[in-house]
């Protein structure tokens, strides 16, 4: 399939051109940013900052204006919009039938739009059906989470379905790469911690609570279950922690139970062997050094979910890490996951 990148100048944008050189399925056949790079060559526009050779024919590629009229030869776009112009580009691709797979914030929240892990809630994209952007239905949009809210949703998936989620305190440890380029001061980040990284800690409750909620009759009924969430930007280069402490609904019998239920998560999506799919979604360490984001981010090409540290908790119930590529698993690359589920699923044609 033919497909388009908007925000292709971006972080994200960047991590999509890179993870698709060589997609069985998918080929990047237009790329498009702001009115300060359309026109321009990729290379004259975009600074790449993705340590591998930025491809030839992608550096020669003219960069467009991000409006369907000069996209018209794509069967459907990424988006790594900034926020602040998301929200109308990525509807008017919708409405030109053009789909649309964004990172975005904008339409996260929205009740006829799936916000899609396929390992944890691959039932939702059936919420595409109520979407009226488009008379025929061709056009649509399907969001990935906060790259903190995936490693969140990932890890609580088993734990929630077992016994029930009541209430969590949740202490994020987020790499830099997640503030973009050219992203935060290196005079406030090097040898620091930031202890505040504006608008993050407000989405993981209805984020993670839209992921694991149930779809019935076309809407998603969320559990609802309070969260504190303090979210620091740390001097990481790629992959987001979180240290998570969380109540029950249902007591485990001892913390073996919460284990069993984790190592015994089935992949819903197993079956359809997607090339971005994880073979083992979950790994849970052992090791009480472990999981590490440099050691660890990378593994299954930057889309497994690490835990560990899972254990008893004084306060409520249990507590864990867990910590996943935020730029793959947490954007592009669960955004490409997302793409392959959908054309699998026939919603893309
Ligand atoms: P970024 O590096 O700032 O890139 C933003 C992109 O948006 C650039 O390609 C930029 O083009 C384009 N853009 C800005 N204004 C535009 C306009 N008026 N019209 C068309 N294009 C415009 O940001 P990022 O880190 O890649 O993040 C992109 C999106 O993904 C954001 O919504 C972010 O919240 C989300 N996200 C990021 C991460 C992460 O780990 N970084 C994870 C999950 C989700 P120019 O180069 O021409 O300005």
């Amino acid at each position: 399939m033919k497909v388009g990148i908007l925000g292709a100048t971006g972080a994200v944008g960047q991590k999509f051109i890179r993870l698709l050189q060589n997609h069985p399925w998918f080929e990047i056949a237009a790329i498009g940013a702001s009115h300060r790079s359309a026109g321009k060559k990729y290379i004259e526009a975009a600074n790449w900052i993705e340590d591998v050779e930025l491809p030839a024919y992608i550096a020669e590629m003219k960069v467009n204006s991000c409006d369907p009229a000069s996209m018209q030869d794509v069967d459907f776009v990424f988006s790594g919009l900034d926020s602040t112009v998301a929200y109308e580009i990525e509807a008017s691709f919708a409405r030109a039938g053009i789909p649309v797979i964004s990172n975005a914030k904008n339409y996260r929240m929205d009740p006829s739009v799936p916000l899609l892990v396929p390992e944890v809630n691959p039932d939702h994209i059936e919420l595409i059906k109520t979407q009226t952007f488009t008379e025929d239905g061709s056009g649509w949009i399907v969001t990935n989470p906060n790259c903190v809210a995936v490693p969140l949703s990932l890890a609580l998936k088993p734990i929630y379905d077992a016994f029930g989620i009541e209430a969590m305190i949740v202490t994020t440890m987020q790499a830099i790469s997640g503030a973009g380029y050219p992203g935060v001061p290196s005079l406030d980040i090097l040898g620091n911690v930031v202890p505040y990284i504006s608008g993050e800690e407000d989405k993981i409750a209805p984020e993670t609570q839209k992921l694991l909620g149930k779809l019935s009759n076309g809407s998603i009924k969320n559990p609802e279950y309070p969260v504190q969430a303090t979210c620091t930007r740390v001097p990481t280069i790629n992959g987001h922690m979180a240290a998570v402490t969380v109540k029950l609904s249902k007591k485990p019998a001892g913390i073996e139970a919460v284990k069993e239920a984790v190592l015994g998560f089935k992949n819903p999506i197993a079956d359809l062997n997607l090339p971005f799919g994880p073979k083992d979604v979950i790994k849970l360490h052992d090791e009480e050094r472990f999981p590490q984001p440099r050691l660890h981010a990378d593994h299954e090409n930057g889309m497994q979910l690490h835990m560990g540290r899972l254990r008893k908790a004084e306060v409520f119930d249990i507590s864990f890490v867990c910590m996943a590529h935020n730029t793959i698993r947490g954007a592009a690359g669960g955004a490409i996951l997302n793409a392959e589920l959908l054309l699998k699923k026939g919603f893309l044609s």
